[in-house]
């Protein structure tokens, strides 16, 4: 269609090339993708030393997380071969993002969540795709072991991380950064959970790098919660606990992957507690104007306690180069989880409807 640019025709069509897509590829995009790489001045000015800070912000896809990246790709391969319906455990957003895809391909989604530890926000847009919803007793763990064996036996796709295609998607998004910005920035800081995100990020990074388009690759730089902290702490940890529940993850699918990109890119694994976590998360919206769910915000209370002294940070910011480009992904939007900010900091002052009641009030 000759009124469609490139850009808004979703990651397969952007980077159709590096993707593995063939004519046959039948494509089920919602033009993810191209989110912005946003500027943060204040942020920049708490590092100082001409350093920059970028925020990716990949709560503007379409099902507002960058969950939609990998399953344009996991819907298109599914629908490619055959599948009838997809399945996958959910913390919240890939199962958003898995009904939508699949409600776009007419085939059917069922989700598997632990019971009562998903935010409203991502449950209706499971509902409101049209999913199947299953909530099981037990973790995210369970939950993703169940979908594997159901994977295993019945002609259902699983699009969890474990899909090979999500990663080959979610790179797409350090291509755009170093599109963007014309070179890889020299630090890249994201949030952990599955760290399949971390490891489809550095898997962007060295193809590009690779193939001439960036003259180098950044520091890889991830933040888990502290208590789903399994990388950080190097075992599992068996009852996860974190409010920021996209990452509240106990044994990692991608364990391995994110271990090797943190080693090759001379990155570190780090955790921050859920007060530096919703701090950040305010803070972020209150300075820059940018509203992400706490999960996304730790990459932001990462960079604060890279910045601190006083803390026992893994990596010492003070090992950015001078003038240094630093991006943090941010990955999911803040309105997905709205009961979170409620009971942090809302408020409401009550008034009259009085001119004067009111101006003395807001003074
Ligand atoms: C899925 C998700 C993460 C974690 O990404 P992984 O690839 O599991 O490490 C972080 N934030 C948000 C908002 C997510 O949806």
């Amino acid at each position: 269609m000759s009124f469609r640019t490139l850009h808004d025709r979703g990651v397969i069509a952007r980077y159709r090339e590096y993707l593995p897509v063939t004519d046959a590829t039948p494509v089920i995009s919602l033009n993810e993708g191209s989110t912005p790489l946003i500027h943060a001045p204040k942020l920049s000015a708490k590092i100082g030393r001409d350093c920059e800070v970028f925020i990716k912000y990949e709560g503007l896809n379409p099902t507002g997380s960058f969950k939609d990246r990998g399953m344009t790709l996991a819907l298109s391969k599914a629908v490619e071969d055959g599948a009838h319906a997809v399945i996958c455990a959910s913390t919240g957003n890939t199962s958003a993002a898995a009904a939508a895809y699949a409600a776009r391909a007419s085939i059917s989604c069922i989700v598997l969540l632990p019971a009562g530890k998903i935010s409203f926000g991502k449950l209706a847009q499971a509902f409101a795709y049209g999913a199947k919803v299953v909530a099981i007793e037990g973790n995210f763990d369970d939950a993703l072991r169940l979908v594997r064996e159901i994977g295993e036996t019945e002609p259902i796709a699983v699009v969890n991380s474990i899909n090979p295609h999500r990663l080959q998607g979610q790179k797409t998004a350090s291509f755009e950064i170093i599109e963007t910005l014309g070179d890889a920035p020299d630090v890249h800081i994201l949030p952990v959970g599955n760290a399949g995100n971390i490891s489809a990020y550095w898997m962007g990074y060295e193809e590009f790098f690779s193939l001439g388009k960036a003259s180098r690759t950044p520091v890889m730089l991830g933040f888990q919660a502290a208590g789903s902290a399994p990388i950080y702490h190097k075992r599992i940890i068996e009852k996860p606990e974190t409010i920021a529940t996209a990452i509240r993850i106990g044994n990692p699918a991608s364990w391995d992957k994110a271990n090797n990109a943190l080693e090759k890119s001379g990155g570190a694994i780090d955790a921050v507690t859920d007060e530096e976590i919703l701090a950040a998360q305010f803070w972020l919206s209150s300075n820059e104007g940018i509203f992400v769910e706490p999960a996304s915000a730790a990459s932001i209370a990462g960079l604060f306690k890279s910045l601190d002294p006083t803390s026992n940070r893994a990596y010492d910011a003070a090992r950015f180069p001078e003038g240094a480009r630093i991006v943090c992904t941010v990955t999911g939007h803040g309105l997905k989880d709205p009961e979170v900010i409620k009971e942090q900091c809302g408020s409401v002052i009550s008034a009259k409807a009085d001119r004067s009641e009111i101006l003395r009030l807001i003074s």
